[in-house]
């Protein structure tokens, strides 16, 4: 009697039962192991760390031009610290070598919306590493209500598909980190998880150590099997607005150029844009732990976004907005296109509304919803976007809700 080879079931008991040299396999096996195979490929497809490719810096920083509009000095720094990071990295004989090259961490100080989290998530896209994105503020010290500083490492494994060699190759964004700072030394600190105790948890992450992480996180499953993971190849990027602390980069720059050649020093420096001289110890007067800050050597700052440069966002990006709308009406056969002045317009109003880079979807979703509901319906072949259609549509939404987005 045929039976499958692998489950044991008889021909009559299956749909099919397909014969092989020396057995048989019914449908429901196929299934299963097709299944397996798709699984197994996956995991490797999606983060198979012995492929990573590096790329040289300027080379990075060119992938980063493709998506992230201005900041150049973040990008090049960003770009040596990913390229010193992943060569550390693939170094074979590492651990017998008398010069370690130590692990660059990356900060990144700028507004919100300045693109902090955009270059770290194009970082990890370029790379094919896993990514997650945290944010600080929920962080809390073992024992008080919040989320253990190992959660941070929960969300890498589940990204990486609990890959643990993925994960530890992995890239990490912590945002917010100026919300752990230290109480005190700050005063728009308002909430009291003591910040240092955050800071002393997190330390151990950024250096390097070997930490159990819960696999579903949280402690709703008090029962589930850690898994170790070792933090040490793990590229930590922190981002955070820091806000006040130009204030502390004045003050710096105030003390130390008073006296000899004071007036020729001062003259130089552009009080516009003060983030441009930040350094560790501005860090350390806002209320991070010189251990952090040590932990973190590679500073960087990121411009406001004026005029011109949100106005780039809008089209060049490869996945700009415009061109995702775009492609979107393409699909239903219409061609889009903006008037130039209608795009001034989107522009103009994310400023006046305080938006940043942030706004400009939130107003061009609000543009284009009648459009988008309307037009798959009818046989319009190409629409237009003026100054003038953008103004009323703006007009006829709920400015409100649109200025809390
Ligand atoms: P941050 O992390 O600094 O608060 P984000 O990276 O989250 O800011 O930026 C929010 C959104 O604004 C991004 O998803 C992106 O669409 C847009 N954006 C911000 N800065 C830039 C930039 N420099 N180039 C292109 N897009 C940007």
């Amino acid at each position: 009697m045929d039976r499958c080879s692998f489950c044991g079931r008889e021909k009559k008991d299956t749909n099919l039962l397909i014969a092989g040299i020396s057995g048989h396999i019914c449908d429901r096996c196929i299934e299963q192991a097709y299944s397996i195979v798709q699984e197994e490929l996956g995991k490797k497809g999606d983060f198979d760390v012995s492929q990573l490719r590096l790329l040289k810096p300027r080379e990075i920083k060119e992938f980063l031009d493709e998506y992230v509009i201005g900041q150049d000095e973040a990008k090049k720094y960003i770009s040596v610290a990913v390229y010193n990071h992943y060569k550390r990295l693939l170094q074979p004989s590492r651990e017998t070598d008398e010069v370690e090259i130590e692990k660059s961490n990356i900060v990144l100080v700028g507004e919100t919306g300045t693109g902090k989290t955009l270059l770290a998530r194009t970082i990890a896209k370029m790379l094919h590493v896993p990514f997650t994105i945290v944010d600080a503020t929920v962080l809390t010290e073992a024992g008080y209500v919040g989320e253990d500083i190992e959660s941070i490492l929960t969300r890498l494994l589940q990204v990486a598909d609990y890959n643990v060699e993925a994960a530890e190759k992995g890239i990490v964004f912590i945002d917010e980190i100026d919300k752990i700072a230290r109480k005190g030394d700050n005063p728009s600190i308002t909430r009291d998880v003591s910040g240092e105790g955050v800071q002393q948890g997190l330390l151990k992450l950024l250096e390097g150590a070997i930490v159990n992480v819960p696999p579903q996180g949280g402690r709703k499953h008090p029962d589930q099997k850690m898994i170790p993971v070792d933090t040490k190849n793990i590229l930590f990027i922190c981002g955070g607005a820091f806000d006040g602390i130009d204030k502390k980069i004045a003050n710096r720059l105030n003390t130390k150029t008073m006296g000899y050649r004071a007036s020729k020093a001062q003259d130089k420096i552009d009080r516009e844009n003060l983030l441009q001289y930040i350094a560790p110890m501005d860090l350390k007067a806002f209320g991070l732990i010189p251990e952090i800050i040590g932990r973190l050597p590679i500073l960087t700052y990121m411009n406001p976004l004026e005029e011109e440069a949100l106005r780039r966002i809008l089209t060049e990006p490869k996945n700009a907005i415009v061109k995702q709308y775009q492609k979107l009406f393409k699909i239903d056969g219409i061609e889009l296109e903006w008037e130039e002045k209608a795009l001034n317009y989107v522009v103009e109003k994310a400023i006046e509304f305080k938006l940043g880079a942030r706004g400009l979807r939130s107003i061009c979703e609000a543009i284009m919803m009648d459009a988008m509901f309307e037009m798959p319906s009818t046989d319009t072949k190409e629409i237009m976007i003026s100054e003038e259609y953008a103004r009323q549509r703006l007009e006829k939404t709920n400015l409100k809700r649109l200025k809390a987005a």
